[in-house]
């Protein structure tokens, strides 16, 4: 069966009659006629119920005939990426669920509060030993840190995803699906918090960085370095599970999240972009700052003015790595800021959004909680 050809796997409940269509599914896909339905390992125990949730991205991209390299993200579902990777169905008993079909540029929090609800419920029906959630890459390391402050488990959570489509000569989703359905089903991945699996390497959210726009060596967690490395035949974690959780958030019962505008820095600055962004109703504002975190006086005073009314600001910085320190070149106590430590633009702008939610906006509490 082509991969963009749709069939009729949507929702699976059940994870034992889930494997089994995606069993019957995989053998469709590589051309068998009865399939063999993995219940065991190899070892004799039961295989781990992982459950694949599916968001869209490269990951299930089709070529399309724009140019050579064309393609639209999204267009396959999780269940017909899994039933065209043979022997996945011997790693784990597998269920699929789609929770949306869009190239991550377009993730929003919809999205992200579909995807806690139905974790949770996979958590409190005791449906499964792990989840693998399919994910563009684009913003693959903001849902992975999201999840990671809302999420209150032990159990294995994994993102991942693919730089190049379904379709392209060399696709690297198999391999990493597979290499991802690994590590969720492995024991010893719990306890890590959330995960993110490419190109035979494991990172943790918060760390995780997509650092070059068409390399499969994409994710690099600056300052900290990989969790671990998997391949088709062996898992290795560099360290034992961390003992300390993460801040655990309350979620608003609905969407939206408060708003929170990232306001880059750069030469030639001026007030204009911090007053806007004020004036759309920004209930906080993170500082991509050059070097440690900095911009113009002209943005400063803005920021300060912002932050005087009540706007929450955090300056985290545009350079890619390292720590923003407090009071260094910026008097954060005097002007009421907080700083981002080793959380880049786009991950403090998730804790901040959730931290405002959650009411805490005094610029102690929130350097408090950023230094988690
Ligand atoms: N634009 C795509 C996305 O994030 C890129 C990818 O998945 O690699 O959905």
């Amino acid at each position: 069966m082509p991969l963009g050809e749709e069939m009729t796997l949507h929702s699976f409940r059940s994870a034992r009659s889930a494997h089994i269509i995606i069993g019957l599914a995989a053998a469709l896909a590589i051309g068998l006629a009865s399939p063999a339905i993995a219940q065991q390992s190899p070892a004799g125990t039961a295989l781990a119920r992982v459950l694949v949730l599916g968001t869209g991205g490269t990951i299930a991209g089709q070529a399309n005939a724009r140019a050579g390299n064309a393609y639209d993200s999204g267009k396959v579902s999780a269940a017909n990426l899994i039933a065209a990777i043979p022997g996945i169905d011997r790693l784990a008993q597998i269920s699929a669920d789609q929770i949306s079909s869009i190239g991550s540029q377009d993730m929003n929090d919809k999205v992200w509060f579909d995807l806690v609800k139905r974790i949770r419920t996979a958590i409190d029906n005791k449906e499964v030993d792990g989840i693998v959630i399919t994910h563009g890459t684009d913003t693959m390391e903001e849902t992975a840190f999201f999840l990671q402050n809302v999420l209150d488990t032990d159990m294995p959570v994994v993102l991942v995803g693919s730089m190049r489509p379904s379709t392209a000569i060399g696709a690297d989703g198999p391999a990493n699906l597979y290499e991802a359905m690994r590590v969720a089903s492995a024991p010893e991945s719990r306890g890590r918090g959330v995960l993110v699996v490419l190109n035979d390497t494991i990172h943790a959210a918060r760390w995780v960085q997509k650092t070059n726009t068409t390399s499969v060596e994409t994710f690099r967690s600056p300052g900290a370095g990989p969790v671990g490395y998997v391949d088709t035949g062996s898992l290795r974690f560099l360290q034992p599970a961390a003992l300390v959780k993460a801040a655990q958030l309350k979620l608003p019962d609905a969407p939206p999240l408060p708003r929170v505008d990232i306001i880059y820095s750069h030469a030639n600055m001026d007030a204009a972009e911090v007053e806007d962004a004020v004036k759309r109703g920004a209930k906080g504002i993170v500082l991509a700052g050059v070097g440690d975190g900095n911009s113009s006086k002209g943005a400063i005073d803005a920021l300060a003015a912002a932050a005087k009314q009540g706007v929450v600001v955090v300056r985290s910085t545009r350079v890619g790595s390292g720590y923003v320190n407090r009071n260094v070149e910026v008097e954060d106590d005097k002007l009421g800021f907080a700083v981002s430590l080793d959380l880049n633009p786009q991950k403090a702008r998730v804790l901040l959004e959730l931290l405002i939610a959650n009411g805490v906006t005094e610029s102690s509490a929130v350097q408090q909680a950023f230094a988690r």
